[in-house]
């Protein structure tokens, strides 16, 4: 009891006092209180936070965005890979030098020189390439996505060699999960 006291706001410790307890005892489970059946359902998820931004509920997470002790994505306009171009999607999957450096490992038969915008260049492939490499073209943005992300978030860094032989890895499993009719096509 004091230890709801102590974390909640007089309101919330009424409530919370409030719910009925079973008499029979047993195990609590988590229940989500948007479905009757008691799981989580993106469309319910939506519904919820729909009904929250009718009432006010942008302005409170505006107010906890302000909150400084919040980790925030930091306002840093230049690419983590290389710390001199603009982060725009056609230099980080494209021109980046380490973006570059990751194809190279990949091995792919197509011109790496600066490509102007990211439509040109997924139409380029599209036309070019066969579908297995279009694969492999797929995941590796998605490891670059991954990769940008760890840095930005953990400081981690990968290497292109490492990124590429990941991406290899998945695309296998996943060529594999997909003949044994696991992923459907
Ligand atoms: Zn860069």
């Amino acid at each position: 009891m004091d230890l709801i006291r102590d974390l909640f706001n007089p309101t919330d410790v009424q409530n919370i006092l409030s719910v009925p307890t079973s008499m029979s005892g047993g195990f609590d489970t988590p229940y989500w209180m948007g479905e009757s059946h008691g799981f989580y359902t993106v469309k319910s998820g939506y519904r919820i936070a729909a009904g929250c931004r009718d009432r006010g509920g942008v302005r409170v997470w505006a107010g906890v965005w302000d909150f400084d002790i919040l980790p925030k994505v930091p306002c840093n306009p230049l690419c983590v890979f290389c710390g001199v171009e603009p982060e725009t999607m056609v230099h980080l999957f494209a021109n980046c030098p380490f973006a570059k450096a990751c194809w190279r490992e990949v091995d792919l038969g197509w011109r790496l020189g600066d490509v102007a915008s990211i439509e040109e260049w997924v139409e380029e492939m599209w036309d070019e390439l066969p579908r297995t490499m279009i694969e492999m073209v797929v995941v590796v943005c998605w490891a670059l996505w991954e990769a940008r992300n760890n840095r930005v978030w953990n400081m981690h860094a990968v290497d292109s060699k490492s990124l590429v032989m990941h991406a290899n890895i998945y695309v296998n499993n996943w060529r594999v999960a997909r003949q044994q009719n696991i992923v459907s096509r």
